[in-house]
Parts: structure tokens; C-alpha cells; sequence
């Protein structure tokens, strides 16, 4: 059925008015039957972690990512992005859980289609439905917007933020994409979820880089996910080994944590993994094959040869002699940063000898008995657990 006739359907085209508190059930109805999860109302008030996200990208810590230092003013001031603004609608949709034997190396949320293609649709059709039945102004963003998604969910109480940095939801785990309407309705607020991290460490301990420096600690400079998707240039020679056959993203943080035992399968046939071709056939991928491979997916973020990059990486980590041909030939071919990383990969080969398979990434060993016992969340005001 299409998503314009969904209100309809569900009998929500009635335009008598309704109390805040049935506007509120109605869009929670209509979030669970487009397939959303999770939902939650936060009120639109700039981050609890405001503060502590101004420091973290003072302190240069975003990396390469210009893009969220840019108007960063903006995107902790709801009111700026909608003037008038209550309310944070807050969505969750799961998608699939990883299968642990996966071998593409590509993170589990980027295996299928581009979920912002899968939730934006959904998302405009609740902004409209909510904009006919009360007069309010809507606005809906998946990920690109100016929204911090991440704390407008916890303060939603959809999950709380964990040691990782990434929100856990006591209900989906860690596998669902988060998105956001932002409103000038005054919905019911719901009260944050309380953090349930107790003195697990998990995650931590699970990081092959130790990117999260302490708990609730993230280096995105060190992260297998920011280096392989966002970064553009040369990965440090130092890092390389840890990132093993990972070619698009890392899931080690969230698929260590314990509250996966609750996540649900996705129904989302689109997030259904793509087939992927061998690394080295994806070596020879020219940038014109590499964007006809991946249309539609989210693995086009890293950029042609950023992805060529991190292919090179992952076979210099897993490769054997008979690989080195098409490395040489993407070194002799290719824009940097490619060859340099190419030329890596053929040297770590040829010192890995020839039937050797690829080593074990080193795991770095975190002073975790070292923190004490009962570690606070420094963005959350309260603690329960
Ligand atoms: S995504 Fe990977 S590298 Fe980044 S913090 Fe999580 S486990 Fe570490
Ligand atoms: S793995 Fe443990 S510490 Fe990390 S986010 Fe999950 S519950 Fe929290």
C-alpha cells in the first residue's frame, strides 16, 4: 500500500482535534505499523551533552568529519532549526542482526540498501499526518539533518547512551537506525531511559583499536568505523593490522554487547544483505563499476578510493602471493591515497611467507581493572543502575 494512503488506512485522516495525549498515541500507532520499533518524545531543548560535545570537538576529536564541526551551534539548538519548536519525535527501526559468520566485512547496517532510502519515506508520511491533524509545523530527518539524534533518543527514552557511545535500547539491542521529527506540537514528554551498563565492559574490551579510550569515551581517529567510512587520505600504517578484513565499517562494540539477546530480526526486505564479490575482484572495480555496484547503498559514503583503500588493507591482512598482481596493478593505476596502501599491502603479504593465513588482529588490552567500579556517564544526569 502506498505510504500516502497509510493514514487513511490506519482511520487517522479524521480531523476533529485531538488531545496532545491522543496525538501522541495515534503517531505512536502509526510509527509501529510503518515498521518503527521504538518511539519516544523528547522535548526540544538543546542536548544534555551540550557542553561535552562543544569540548570533544574543540579538542579536534571529530577527525576529518568538517561537517560536524560546521554549524554545530545550530544542531544543539532545536529552536534554531524550528523556531517555536516543543517536541523531538524519536524513531527506531531494527535492522538485521549481523550473522556472526559474515564474511564481507562490511558493517551489518551497510549490507543491504541505504537506509535513510528505507526510513525517509516513513518519516515524511508521520511529519505530514501530524502537520493535517493539529496544524503543527513538522520537519523529518534521518542522520543528515540537524538533529543530535543520538541524545534527543536517550532524553526520549528510547535507550540510553552506553559505554560504547552508542545507544542501547533495552528492547532492540543495538542493531536499529535512529530518525527524528522535529515539531512545534506540545506532545507528552516521555521520562529517559535509565543507563543499564551496570559493570559490564564489553565493549570496550571487544575494540579492536581501543577507540573507546575509557567508558563512554569514543576516538573516532582511532575507530575502524569513522576510518574506513568517513576519513578520506592515508590510514596510519599503525592501525592497519587491527582492522583485519573490515572493508566498510566495524560492528565488534555492538555486537559485544550483552542487550543483542533482545534484538529482533528485521522484516525490511531492502536491509537484506547485497552479494558481494570477492576483495579481489573488488580491487579491479573502476570508479565508474564501483558507483553502478553500490547504488542505492550506503557503502558509496566511502568513496571510490576510499573503499579501494580499505580493500587494500584488508587483503594485505588476509591475502595470499597470487593477490599481489592485482594489488600491483591498482598501485600502478590508481589515485592516491590507493597505491601507497597497495604497495603496504604487497610488502605485508610477502612477510606473511605463502601459505600463511591472515594473522590475528592484535588486540589491544584495556586497563579496565584499572577504572573504578562504579564509573559514571558523564552525559546523563542521573544513573539508576
Ligand atoms: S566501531 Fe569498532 S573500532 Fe569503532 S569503537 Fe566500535 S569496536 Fe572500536
Ligand atoms: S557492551 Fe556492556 S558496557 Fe558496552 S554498551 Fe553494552 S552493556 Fe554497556
Amino acid at each position: 500500500m502506498p505510504i500516502s494512503r497509510f493514514a487513511q488506512h490506519l482511520g487517522m485522516a479524521d480531523t476533529s482535534p485531538m488531545s496532545p495525549e491522543e496525538l501522541k498515541e495515534r503517531l505512536a500507532q502509526m510509527a509501529r505499523d510503518l515498521g518503527f520499533g521504538l518511539f519516544g518524545v523528547a522535548p526540544a531543548t538543546p542536548p544534555d551533552r551540550a557542553e561535552y560535545i562543544r569540548a570533544w570537538i574543540a579538542d579536534g576529536r571529530h577527525g576529518g568529519m568538517e561537517w560536524l564541526a560546521r554549524g554545530i551551534d545550530r544542531r544543539l539548538d532545536p529552536q534554531s532549526v524550528l523556531p517555536g519548536a516543543r517536541s523531538l519525535i524519536v524513531l527506531g527501526l531494527a535492522y538485521h542482526p549481523p550473522d556472526p559468520a559474515d564474511p564481507s566485512g562490511i558493517a551489518a547496517y551497510a549490507r543491504g540498501d541505504d537506509y535513510h532510502r528505507v526510513i525517509e519515506p516513513r518519516l515524511r508520511s508521520m511529519a505530514a499526518w501530524l502537520q493535517s491533524q493539529s496544524g503543527a509545523a513538522a520537519r523529518a530527518y534521518v542522520d543528515t539533518g540537524p538533529i543530535i539524534e543520538r541524545d534527543a533518543a536517550a532524553r526520549a527514552g528510547i535507550g540510553w547512551i552506553g559505554k560504547s557511545t552508542m545507544l542501547i535500547s533495552h528492547g532492540l539491542g543495538t542493531w536499529f537506525f535512529l530518525a527524528a521529527i522535529i515539531t512545534d506540537a506540545a506532545l507528552p514528554i516521555d521520562a529517559p531511559a535509565p543507563d543499564r551498563c551496570g559493570r559490564c565492559t564489553r565493549c570496550i574490551v571487544a575494540c579492536p583499536t581501543g577507540a573507546i579510550a575509557a567508558p563512554y569515551q569514543l576516538d573516532p581517529r582511532l575507530c575502524i568505523a569513522y576510518l574506513t567510512i568517513e576519513h578520506r587520505g592515508p590510514i596510519p600504517e599503525h592501525l592497519r593490522p587491527a582492522i583485519g578484513t573490515r572493508i566498510f565499517g566495524c560492528d565488534d562494540c555492538l555486537a559485544a554487547c550483552p542487550w543483542n539477546r533482545f534484538a529482533q530480526a528485521s522484516r525490511e526486505s531492502a536491509l537484506r544483505p547485497r552479494p558481494l564479490p570477492p576483495l579481489r575482484h573488488l580491487l579491479s572495480l573502476s570508479r565508474a563499476q564501483f558507483d553502478a555496484t553500490f547504488v542505492g547503498s550506503p557503502i558509496r559514503r566511502a568513496r571510490w578510493e576510499g573503499f579501494l583503500r580499505n580493500v587494500c588493507i584488508a587483503l594485505g591482512n588476509s591475502g595470499v602471493p597470487s593477490d599481489i598482481p592485482a594489488l600491483e596493478s591498482v598501485a600502478a593505476s590508481s589515485p592516491p591515497p590507493v597505491p601507497e596502501h597497495a604497495l603496504w599491502a604487497i610488502r605485508t603479504i610477502l612477510a606473511r611467507g605463502h601459505d600463511s593465513k591472515a594473522p590475528p588482529p592484535p588486540h589491544k588490552t584495556h586497563p579496565w581493572h584499572k577504572w573504578p567500579r562504579s564509573i559514571p556517564n558523564p552525559h546523563r544526569a542521573h544513573r539508576c543502575e
